[in-house]
C-alpha cells in the first residue's frame, strides 16, 4: 500500500499545477498550490500517509459531514429532513435560485451551503459558541485529535466576505426554514468551516463512516449504523456538488470535498481516505485530489458500484 500511495502521489503531482486555490475567501489564497497528500486508515487497523499529509488546512465544506451527523443525533432524520431535502443538484454549491423556485421552499440537501447552514441551525446549543463547542468536541472525539481547533484568521476572513452565505441564510429565515439569530447561526457555520485538520483527521472521520458508525480502532460507537448509511448516501449523491455524478462514475466512493482543498472519502467496510491538494477546479473540488482518488479507486477496485 505504501509503495502504491507513493507512486500515485508522485505521478499526480503534475496536476497541482492546474486550477487555482480559492480566493473568494481571501485568507485561503495563501495556500500553497504545490501541496498534495493522502492518508489511508484501513478497517483492519493499518494507517499509511504519503506526500503532504501533515499539512494543515481548513475543513470548509467537509465540516458539513460532521454537522450532518451531529444534527441527526440531536434531531433524528424525520425532523431534519422536514427542513432540508435529500435531493442532488446541478447548481453550484452556493446557489440561491432553488430556494425560491422549489416547492416546498427548502434547501435541496445538507451538502450545499444553504442546506448546511440550515443543518447547523438545528444543532443544539443556544448560541454559536455553544454549537461550535459541541461541533469541536464531536470532531475531536471522532478523530482522536484533541488539538483540532478553529483557524480564526480564516473564520474572520470568511465572516467579512461571506455575503452570499448571509443572503442564503436571511432568505431561509424569511421562509421559515431557519429560526433564531441569523448572524449567530452564520458565525457557527463560518467557524465549523474554519476547523483546521490534516489528511489524517479526515481519513479517520471517513474510516468511522466506512465502519458503519464505529471507531475502528476502539470499537466506540459514534453514530447509529443507519445514520452512517444516510450520511454516506448523501455524500454519494451530493458530496461533490454539481460534480457528484462524474465523481460517482470515475471514483465511485462516498466523498465530500471542501474549498480548502481536502476530500474525505469513505469506502464502505474497507477504509477511510483523506486527500489534500488546494488547487481547485471551477466546481470547487481539488483537481489533483480527484486524480489521486480516481487512480487509487482503479488500482484497488474501490468503487461501490
Ligand atoms: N466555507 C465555504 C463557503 O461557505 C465552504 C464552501 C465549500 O467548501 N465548498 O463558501
Amino acid at each position: 500500500m505504501q509503495i502504491l500511495l507513493s507512486s500515485i502521489i508522485n505521478h499526480n503531482r503534475k496536476y497541482t499545477k492546474e486550477g487555482e486555490v480559492a480566493t473568494y475567501i481571501p485568507e485561503l489564497s495563501k495556500a500553497d498550490k504545490n501541496h498534495l497528500g493522502i492518508y489511508v486508515v484501513t478497517l483492519d487497523g493499518e494507517e499509511y500517509g504519503e506526500g503532504d499529509y501533515n499539512v494543515k488546512f481548513t475543513m470548509q465544506s467537509i465540516s458539513k459531514v460532521v454537522t450532518l451527523m451531529l444534527a441527526l443525533l440531536d434531531n433524528g432524520p424525520e425532523k431534519l429532513f422536514e427542513k432540508i431535502d435529500m435531493e442532488p443538484t446541478a447548481d453550484t454549491f452556493n446557489s440561491i435560485s432553488s430556494l425560491e423556485t422549489r416547492n416546498p421552499q427548502k434547501p435541496l440537501n445538507p451538502m450545499i451551503n444553504s442546506g448546511a447552514i440550515a443543518t447547523t441551525s438545528l444543532i443544539y446549543g443556544e448560541s454559536s459558541e455553544k454549537k461550535i463547542e459541541r461541533i469541536l468536541k464531536f470532531t475531536r472525539r471522532i478523530t482522536g485529535n484533541k488539538d483540532i481547533n478553529i483557524n480564526y484568521d480564516v473564520f474572520k476572513s470568511e465572516k467579512e466576505t461571506g455575503h452570499r452565505n448571509r443572503a442564503l441564510a436571511y432568505y431561509m429565515k424569511s421562509t421559515g426554514v431557519i429560526d433564531g439569530d441569523v448572524e449567530d447561526i452564520l458565525d457557527a457555520y463560518f467557524m465549523q468551516c474554519s476547523m483546521e485538520v490534516t489528511c489524517k483527521d479526515i481519513a479517520r472521520i471517513a474510516a468511522m463512516l466506512a465502519n458503519n458508525g464505529l471507531l475502528p480502532w476502539s470499537g466506540e460507537r459514534i453514530i447509529p449504523a443507519h445514520y452512517a448509511r444516510i450520511v454516506k448516501t448523501i455524500m454519494v449523491t451530493c458530496g461533490m456538488y454539481d460534480e457528484s455524478g462524474e465523481f460517482a462514475v470515475k471514483v465511485g466512493i462516498p466523498g465530500k470535498s471542501g474549498v480548502g482543498g481536502g476530500i474525505l472519502a469513505a469506502v464502505p467496510n474497507r477504509m477511510g481516505i483523506g486527500v489534500f491538494g488546494p488547487a481547485l477546479n471551477k466546481k470547487g473540488n481539488s483537481i489533483a485530489g480527484l486524480k489521486v482518488l480516481e487512480e487509487l479507486s482503479r488500482e484497488l477496485d474501490l468503487s461501490i458500484f
